[in-house]
């Protein structure tokens, strides 16, 4: 099993998984935004290490001679740029990284004939839907930044792919709003440089590394005004991963699968559920909305229950729990504490 981008946060969570389910797996990424300290402690935690090769998708010689030496059946692929507001700043970096290195990946695949593709995608593939919850028939919208236009285009860059080669089995996992951290606090989502999504923000304040959290909106038409979106915790979706993959043996084609809860939770109730969770309280302010933001975003779940047989079981509790856990052992996440 090849995982690209397997050092980074939800990547490091899946090769733990992997690798507890007795699957031999095989790193690939960058370090462009995560540190090898993460798979030491995911040696730490299952007493097993993943092989690894620091280097990019983007090298196509490089991937060829992974392929040609090391034993891969399927391919599970993480890596690609995540941050947004950079990406309005960037596109061409964006586009190069997530759409050209997806498809360099592909095209290293089906040169050694390795057809089996899980693909990190997103909720914000469904643009701004007109009702909630969202399944995965409804139309795919029209994402509002590169990031998610780089989303988008490969998953249609994928569909593409298997209708031309009916060997190709790909699932298209859409993920809602991934958060928390392993229950040992070994392993977390460890942002360089300020936050830009939610829960690490207020994670932050809530250790005293940042003032106070901005608000983005208080007159959404939402429970309370606050913007609303679907939390799911990582060490569930790492669970999907592993479902989805033993589904994808059984099936060909392209597979889509909404990986969220159903259930949505506005702003400041995730800053509630945070302070009782953390016993700090987390100081805010409202500020003007965000551009791009949508007011709601939460998933019907129920295709993947019924065709993976899989569901989230982790609530609002311990997604905070376990974030803080993460939070206040690491404080500095993986760099060393400065002595
Ligand atoms: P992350 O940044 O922690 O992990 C991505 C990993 O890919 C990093 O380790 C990075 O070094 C590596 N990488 C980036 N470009 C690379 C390249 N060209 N070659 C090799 N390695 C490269 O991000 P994450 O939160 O773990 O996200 C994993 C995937 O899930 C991404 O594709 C992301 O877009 C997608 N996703 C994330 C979220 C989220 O909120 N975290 C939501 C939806 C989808
Ligand atoms: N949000 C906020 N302040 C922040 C970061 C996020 O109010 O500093 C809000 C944001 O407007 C949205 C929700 O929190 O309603 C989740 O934002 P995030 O960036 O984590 O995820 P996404 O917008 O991609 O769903």
């Amino acid at each position: 099993m090849l995982v690209t981008g397997g050092a980074g946060y939800i990547g490091s969570h899946v090769v733990l998984a992997l690798l507890e389910a007795g699957q031999d797996v095989l790193v690939l990424d960058n370090l462009s935004n995560s540190s090898l300290e993460s798979l030491a402690r995911v040696e730490r935690l299952c007493g097993r290490a993943p092989r690894f090769v620091e280097g990019d998708i983007r090298d196509r010689a490089l991937l060829d001679r992974l392929f040609a030496e090391q034993r891969i059946g399927a391919v599970m692929h993480f890596a690609g740029l995540k941050a947004v507001g950079e990406s309005v700043q960037q596109p061409l970096r964006y586009y190069e990284n997530n759409v050209a290195g997806s498809v360099t990946l592909c095209q290293a695949m089906a040169a050694a004939g390795v057809f089996r593709l899980v693909f990190s995608s997103s909720a914000t593939v469904y643009g701004e839907p007109p009702q909630m919850p969202i399944r995965e028939d409804f139309p795919t919208g029209t994402p509002t930044n590169p990031y998610g236009r780089s989303k988008l285009m490969v998953e249609e860059i994928l569909r593409d792919l298997s209708l031309s080669e009916p060997r190709w089995n790909i699932a298209l996992l859409r993920y809602f709003n991934p958060v928390g951290a392993h229950p040992s606090g070994l392993i977390g989502e460890d942002p360089q440089g300020i936050p830009n999504n939610l829960l690490p923000y207020i994670s932050q304040v809530a250790v005293g590394k940042l003032k106070e959290l901005a608000v983005f909106g208080d007159d959404y038409p939402t429970v309370d005004g606050t913007g609303v979106r679907d939390y799911i915790h990582v060490m569930d979706l790492a669970d999907g991963h592993l479902k989805a993959l033993a589904a994808l043996a059984e099936r060909n084609g392209v597979n889509v699968w909404n990986l969220g809860t159903g259930t949505g939770y506005s702003v400041l109730q995730m800053i509630h559920a945070f302070e009782q969770a953390s016993g700090r309280s987390v100081p805010y302010r409202i500020a003007p909305r965000r551009a791009g933001d949508i007011a709601e975003c939460w998933a019907d779940p129920a295709l993947a229950e019924q065709e993976l047989g899989w569901k989230a079981r982790r609530g609002l509790a311990e997604m905070m729990a376990d974030t803080w856990r993460w939070q206040s052992n690491n404080p500095d996440g993986y760099r060393p504490a400065s002595a």
